[in-house]
């Protein structure tokens, strides 16, 4: 039986069917061939939760193991944009107090089964997950083999924010092109580096050409100059965003890729080691749009 608990710190998943040595062998090559990405931004309803949904869709449909982590405390929503909050009966809360299995509270997707949701508390449940907590549900989770966990984390740089990025090497900055949100994609830039992770990329969301070319909005390129972070991918605005979240779908699922859809698609395939989708970085907007627009019309 699967054993996690509070009690039981530093304990890792342990599979009784396996023999010991067995175990410690693949766990710890599960483990190596893990990666862990948190999806951060500082300030709040900039894309973290929208980017965690399509990135770990779009990975699942490329054939790998994902398991999406909802760290948000009391805002969960990840489980509504997959269309997946009516199956969750328990979150990582009830396994550290011994209420149930690692496996009963990973979700998998009803389409893509090689997709998981844990979600960290209920909306109304207290919250005492410890740093060593969010260490040890990654690890147990790697070691049944997810190659990449994705963690959405909450707003601001509490302690959510902390717990959220304690098991991470790697990190995903959202912002968006405004002054507010890159000032605290800055920020988390830097508590980032402090905590150890180096290996972050910029996703900035809710890009609107028309406004930058009028002036009125400040370019990709702009904004990662200004935060100096190695750009992942440029989400445009989008209704169909809205829609998708609504409908519990993510967007990277549609048959009819709309622009963000793609462009999510396109940052994934990144985020994989991927180049062959690269976004043209002197003419941002032209290689993202020029690209769809060459696919929807020829
Ligand atoms: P966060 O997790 O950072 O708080 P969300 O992913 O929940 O942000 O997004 C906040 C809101 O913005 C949601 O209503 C979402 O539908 C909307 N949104 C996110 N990205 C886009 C986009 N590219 N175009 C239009 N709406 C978007
Ligand atoms: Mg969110």
């Amino acid at each position: 039986m699967t054993t996690f608990s509070n009690q039981q710190e530093g304990q890792q998943y342990i599979d009784p069917s396996e023999t010991p040595s067995d175990v410690s062998q693949s766990e710890t090559t599960n483990i190596q061939n893990s990666r862990t990405i948190v999806v951060t931004s500082g300030k709040g309803g900039v894309g973290k939760t929208t980017a965690t949904a399509n990135l770990g869709m779009s990975i699942a449909r490329l054939g790998y193991r994902v398991a999406l982590i909802d760290a948000d405390i009391g805002l969960r929503n990840l489980d509504l944009l997959l269309g997946l909050e009516n199956r969750i009966l328990y979150t990582a809360m009830d396994i550290l107090d011994g209420q149930c299995r690692l496996d009963q509270a990973l979700i998998r997707d009803k389409r893509w089964k090689n997709l998981s949701l844990l979600s960290i508390s209920k909306n109304r449940q207290r919250y005492n997950v410890t740093r060593k907590n969010m260490e040890n549900l990654v690890k147990s989770i790697a070691s049944l083999g997810y190659q990449f966990v994705l963690v959405d984390c909450p707003a601001g740089i509490d302690v959510g924010f902390i717990n959220a990025i304690s098991p991470a090497q790697e990190a995903l900055i959202v912002t968006t092109p405004e002054i507010t949100a890159i000032r605290d994609a800055d920020r988390v830039a830097g508590l980032l580096e402090a905590n150890g992770i180096y290996n972050v990329k910029l996703l900035v969301n809710r890009v609107r050409p028309d406004m930058i070319q009028r002036n009125d909005m400040m370019s990709v390129r702009d904004v990662q100059e200004m935060l100096g972070i190695p750009l992942l991918g440029a989400i445009p605005e989008d209704n169909h965003v809205i829609i998708s979240t609504n409908r519990g779908e993510p967007l990277v699922l549609k048959k009819k890729l709309t622009l963000s859809g793609i462009a999510f698609e396109n940052a994934a395939r990144r985020l994989i080691g991927k180049q062959d989708y690269f976004i043209d970085l002197t003419t941002p907007y032209k290689g993202v749009f020029q690209k769809v627009q060459e696919l929807f019309f020829g």
